[in-house]
């Protein structure tokens, strides 16, 4: 490959996710809402007139624009820019990490799953099935299909290891949801965290479970500390933990595992 195909393909891939967040916008605000995703086209939420294709471009119409409507000059939500570039940089990242092989696409379509999962439990406290559940499926399915997906050479060995992940995942976060209802009386814990933990499990195998828990309760509980802190928040009011669930296993997909399998070694004294 010579170094103009590479920088034409990693700019590509960070281009191709710019436009997939811009999807995944209008899908955060109208599949909780049951609307259709191909029609109509976006309207302006304040004003209500259509908006042309060159000032719905990703992150580059919000600049050109400097965050305001073209007609009513009713002022854009920082949010979409945000999330066009967060899947433009996760996509980017996860090309730069994984290049030609089948985990790219794959774990595109994961980021993006997760980007979607996580803006929808921050707006509404609920995790769409079709994440979760979807997300067990489609974790095993391309296990079985891709074995690289899980280390392995075999579909058969892919798929038993994407199964234990899903069964340990959610089995993990059922017996604190248990122990969590029966200790404080109240839910402490959503099962669609339950099933998006199996959906990890499947698709990324158990170390990737255990590196996600401690580091969503640990990003979690840091961020719970410092809302206490700042807000006077009481302890009992609810922060969804999905997004943080989400968060620690993209940091996984693009170099968790060198850091735990390094962090192993360390302490087995090795090296
Ligand atoms: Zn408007």
């Amino acid at each position: 490959m010579t170094t103009f195909w590479m920088a034409y393909l990693t700019a590509l891939s960070f281009a191709s996710g710019l436009c997939v967040g811009s999807f995944l916008n209008v899908c955060i605000l109208r599949i909780p809402a049951g609307q259709s995703i191909v029609r109509p086209r976006s309207r302006c939420p304040a004003c209500g007139e259509w908006i042309a294709w060159y000032d719905n471009l990703p992150v580059l119409s919000y600049l050109l624009l400097q965050g305001k409507c073209r007609h009513c000059r009713g002022l854009i939500s920082p949010r979409y820019p945000l999330i066009e570039l967060l899947t433009g940089l996760l996509f980017l990242a996860v090309w730069n990490r994984y290049g030609f092989t089948a985990q790219t696409p794959l774990y595109w379509v994961a980021i993006s799953g997760l980007i979607f999962g996580s803006v929808v439990d921050l707006d509404h406290f609920i995790l769409p099935d079709r994440v979760t559940l979807g997300g067990i499926a489609s974790g095993l399915v391309f296990s079985a299909l891709v074995p690289s997906l899980q280390g392995e050479l075999v579909w058969s060995g892919a798929l038993v290891r994407s199964a234990v992940g899903a069964l340990v995942g959610a089995g993990i976060l059922y017996a604190v949801a248990v122990a969590g209802r029966w200790w404080l009386k109240q839910d402490a814990m959503g099962l669609g965290d339950v099933k998006l933990l199996g959906a990890i499990g499947a698709w990324l195998g158990v170390q990737a479970v255990l590196f996600t828990l401690v580091v969503s309760s640990a990003i979690g509980a840091l961020f719970g500390v410092i809302l206490i802190a700042i807000d006077g928040l009481k302890w009992k009011s609810r922060i969804p933990f999905g997004p943080f669930i989400a968060g620690a296993s993209v940091v996984w997909m693009l170099g968790g595992d060198h850091a735990w399998n390094w962090y192993l070694t360390w302490i087995q004294g090795g090296q």
